[in-house]
């Protein structure tokens, strides 16, 4: 698996930040200690996945007592996930088997999103990168990355890296600069924390880093860009009957969750003890940012100690 390191992936982020939204941020954060604090100040939540309920294979235990205290306070949450690798069919049950039980409606995927906004044309043929040879969800005209029509196709819809390839992607890029065609992305992240300190390359280290000419025909899909926030917001809205102002984005990453939330017009909370600032000073990634977030938490356990 082709991984790189929290700096790597922070620095990454910064360079592309004139690709991302525009957000206001706040000028200092607050310290959550209690869970009443932030119970006074939110009615809705959007939670992440990787690094706020789990990293790798593993549950985030502490995790588990947030969304039970969540449930118990009635407050509505929608896990809000850049996975676009598997269908949310199997996300639940990968989620199940590490010991979270959540009704599908309760999660919101980039991929599912993704399904919302494209609309293939018929005649178009897709390339799709993605590691497990699932049945799509949908059924349009569409090769995989390990077919040899693949690199033939009319445009490319990127879902997962974990089986692309550095020699894969050169010889991609190099067919796109000779045709440019259309690329939908449904994970921005660089990165995502696969545990013992390992992060691994995702599908937005092998896009959003593209040069310009390349760039101009990508389409993403996922946090920090809008569709999934308005997604979720709309669904919140009518659900929930809760507006954005009243909602509270739990991330571990501040580019995607935090950036992306603050654009939307939530409020924010960076989880730092798990996922990408595991084991990192955060002061000086906020400060080198700019990027602040409303709420910051070191581990949810503070929020339980009586
Ligand atoms: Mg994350």
């Amino acid at each position: 698996m082709p991984t790189l390191d929290t700096h790597t992936a922070f620095e990454a982020y910064e360079r592309m930040r004139h690709r991302f939204l525009q957000a206001d941020f706040q000028k200092t954060s607050l310290n959550v200690e209690r869970l009443e604090t932030l119970f006074e100040e939110a009615d809705g939540f959007f939670l992440d996945a990787f690094g706020v309920l789990n990293v790798g294979n593993g549950a985030i235990e502490g995790a588990k007592m947030f969304i039970a205290a969540l449930r118990e306070a009635k407050k509505p949450f929608f896990i809000l996930s850049n996975s676009a690798s598997l269908p949310k069919s199997e996300l639940m049950l990968f989620f199940k088997q590490i010991g979270f039980i959540f009704e599908p409606s309760e999660i919101i995927t980039s991929r599912e999103v993704l399904w919302h906004y494209f609309k293939p044309e018929s005649q178009t043929s897709w390339g799709v990168i993605a590691p497990h040879l699932h049945t799509l969800e949908h059924s349009f005209l569409h090769t995989f990355h390990t077919q040899e029509a693949f690199w033939e196709s009319d445009g490319f819809l990127f879902l997962g890296s974990a089986s692309w390839s550095e020699s894969f992607q050169k010889r991609w890029i190099d067919s796109l600069h000779v045709k440019p065609k259309p690329i939908w992305i449904a994970n921005p992240d660089i990165s995502a924390p696969r545990g013992q300190g390992v992060y691994s390359k995702e599908p937005g280290f092998y896009t959003l880093l593209s040069e310009e000419a390349l760039f101009t025909h990508m389409h993403f899909i996922g946090k920090p860009f809008s569709e999934i926030f308005e997604y979720a917001l709309s669904r919140a809205k009518r659900e929930w009957g809760i507006d954005k102002e009243r909602i509270v984005m739990v991330g571990d990453t501040l580019h995607t969750d935090i950036l992306g939330g603050c654009a939307a017009g939530v409020q924010t909370l960076l989880v730092e003890g798990y996922g990408f600032f595991a084991e990192q000073k955060v002061d000086m990634f906020i400060e080198n940012s700019g990027i602040v977030p409303h709420f910051r938490l070191k581990n949810y356990e503070i929020l339980f100690d009586t």
